[in-house]
């Protein structure tokens, strides 16, 4: 922040709010995105800006989003040098907006602006976090559905941190929220644990989480699975404790094994040798080994990329309206727009 912002937000006294927002191949949302966030945000006494992440999209959004931050002032165009998923293009969104609230909406409409208001109040009655629980997924599969709750009490029962069932990156995060986020360093930013782990007062809302408004998920169930994965791996290392547990059970079962074999061969000598009973051993064995040695190198894996000490995302440009500059936009009471 320079002085000059500084000072904007001193005299107007009206807060800033930044409304983050990745978008990933989303040019069919696009307008309508915009539209519902300017009618929704322009009637409330903020002043606000829109910090839009292009993440390597390749349908035109990219370009979109720099005509628009070059013709509507309070709009900035963030485009990434090419596709780093989600999370990174949430990290970039957050590190430039510069609001006294920031808000992470998905673009493709399922997060409902129209909640924003409900938020900001919760902000003002003093929370740092405000988080958007999900009460229905009209428009998702049962299956996704499932292995969505399945996943959540999963992580909750495994990890130290409790993190909430249900709520997606849809929240309002203040400035101190912010700040305490942008001191955790880990390149791997599964964000909803991260978001848990700064803890700070939080508020949580029960919303209905609409079906997309046009184009198609992003999301795959591989890529779906990747992500839970990462969540389990990045905040608890129970799953090296299981390969554990299982390693020494099974040890223990083969040393039972082992020696009622011996015991029999004792009392009835060597009748078949034990030709299925080896190979049975010898790939449950064989498997639990692997099994653990993926497990491990999973986390080593972690670290070795955490060592490379990567920046989480590169920016190939940035764009603000030419006219105002880096001036935030805001209307007053009367719905008359302002650039501060
Ligand atoms: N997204 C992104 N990078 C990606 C994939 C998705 O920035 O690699 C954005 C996408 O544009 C949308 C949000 O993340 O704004 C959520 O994506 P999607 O709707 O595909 O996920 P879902 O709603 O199914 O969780
Ligand atoms: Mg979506």
């Amino acid at each position: 922040m320079n002085s000059q912002e500084r000072f904007d937000r001193t005299t107007t006294g009206r807060p800033l709010v930044s409304v983050v927002i990745p978008v990933f191949n989303e040019r069919a949302v696009l307008p309508v995105l915009h539209q519902r966030l300017d009618s929704v945000l322009g009637p409330l006494p903020v002043r606000y800006e829109l910090v839009l992440v292009d993440d390597g999209s390749t349908d035109g959004s990219g370009q979109y989003l720099v005509d628009l931050a070059q013709r509507v002032p309070g709009v900035r165009a963030v485009r990434l040098s090419r596709n780093f998923g989600k999370e990174a293009a949430l990290t970039a969104g957050i590190e430039h907006a510069r609001g006294d609230a920031i808000i992470v909406i998905d673009a493709d409409l399922q997060d409902p602006p129209e909640l924003i208001p409900q938020m900001l109040s919760a902000w003002q009655d003093g929370a740092d976090v405000v988080a958007m629980k999900r009460r229905s997924r009209a428009g998702e599969t049962a299956l996704k559905r499932w292995s969505a709750h399945l996943f959540y009490r999963l992580l909750s029962r495994i990890s130290a941190v409790d993190i909430p069932h249900d709520t997606g990156d849809f929240r309002l995060m203040s400035r101190k929220a912010v700040e305490a986020l942008s001191r955790l360093p880990e390149r791997n930013r599964y964000m909803k644990g991260l978001f848990a782990w700064i803890g700070l007062p939080t508020t949580v809302i029960e919303y209905d989480r609409a079906p997309r408004a046009a184009g198609h998920s992003q999301w795959d169930y591989l890529s779906l699975f990747r992500l839970a994965f990462e969540g389990i791996t990045s905040f608890s290392v129970a799953p090296l404790r299981l390969a554990m547990v299982l390693g020494a059970l099974i040890a223990f079962g083969g040393v039972l094994f082992g020696a009622w074999i011996i015991l029999k061969t004792l009392v009835l000598g060597e009748i078949v040798p034990g030709y299925p009973s080896m190979i049975a051993i010898m790939t449950v064995l064989g498997g639990t080994q692997l099994l653990s040695i993926g497990l491990l190198g999973e986390y080593v894996g972690k670290i070795y990329f955490e060592a490379k000490q990567r920046p989480v995302y590169l920016v190939r440009d940035i764009t603000v309206s030419v006219r105002e500059g880096q001036r935030p936009v805001f209307r007053d009471v009367k719905g008359t727009r302002h650039v501060a």
